[in-house]
């Protein structure tokens, strides 16, 4: 078809919905019965809840972090880092900084040590701090580390203080801290040997 000079013609399309379009019956249109709806599971909770605290129940309120911790984390739950030795007590860590490269967080900071005398193991971290003010304990560094040399315990730091630098934890405390659960998995057994692990976790 032809149009007149300096008209374009646009086209109707039809777009694809990708959502559920909301819809309403009478009784929602009436917002005030949604409105007194809405109140009254408020106020069912609240006192369900209430009576939980009134009656010494758990699920009623939170724990009063931190004079009261929690006792009850996940088994699995990503807390405090362990920073794992040899047999010989080094760190199992070779300072490749892959952790530090895949921490989304950016709070790992490691400063290496060569050592030439030591030709089986000559990199190691002289620093190896962690700044729990900004991590966000998704154990990606857990995942990266090709020496599984740094894993987390399910136990929390203890972060509360009056100083973000405090927060910092360094090579000392990850190495030498004892977490109460098993931090520690088992190397898979290599080929022709009898499975026995190496480097717990200590
Ligand atoms: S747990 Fe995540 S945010 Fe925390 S140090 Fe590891 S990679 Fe970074
Ligand atoms: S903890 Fe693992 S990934 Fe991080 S620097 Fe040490 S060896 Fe590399």
């Amino acid at each position: 078809m032809n149009h007149a000079p300096g008209w374009v013609k646009v086209e109707r399309r039809t777009r694809r919905v990708y959502w559920n379009e909301p819809t309403m019956g009478a009784w929602e249109r009436v917002y005030l019965l949604e409105v007194v709806r809405g109140l009254a599971i408020t106020g069912g909770v609240f006192l369900r809840n209430m009576g939980k605290w009134i009656t010494g129940r758990k699920g009623a309120v939170t724990a009063y972090y931190p004079e009261e911790i929690r006792a009850d984390y996940a088994r699995h739950n990503r807390g405090k880092h362990v920073l794992v030795r040899r047999e010989d007590g080094s760190p199992q860590c070779v300072a490749c900084n892959m952790c530090a490269t895949v921490c989304p967080a950016r709070v790992i900071e490691i400063e290496a040590h060569h050592d030439p005398a030591d030709t089986a193991h000559p990199k190691s971290p002289a620093r190896f701090e962690i700044d729990y003010s900004r991590c966000i304990f998704c154990g990606l560094c857990v995942e990266a580390c090709p020496e599984d040399a740094i894993r987390m315990a399910k136990e929390v730091p203890n972060l509360p203080g009056p100083d973000r630098h405090a927060m910092w934890i360094g090579k000392e405390e990850l190495l030498n801290w004892q977490p109460a659960s098993d931090a520690a998995k088992r190397y898979p057994p290599r080929p022709g040997t009898t499975g026995a692990p190496a480097g717990e976790a200590s």
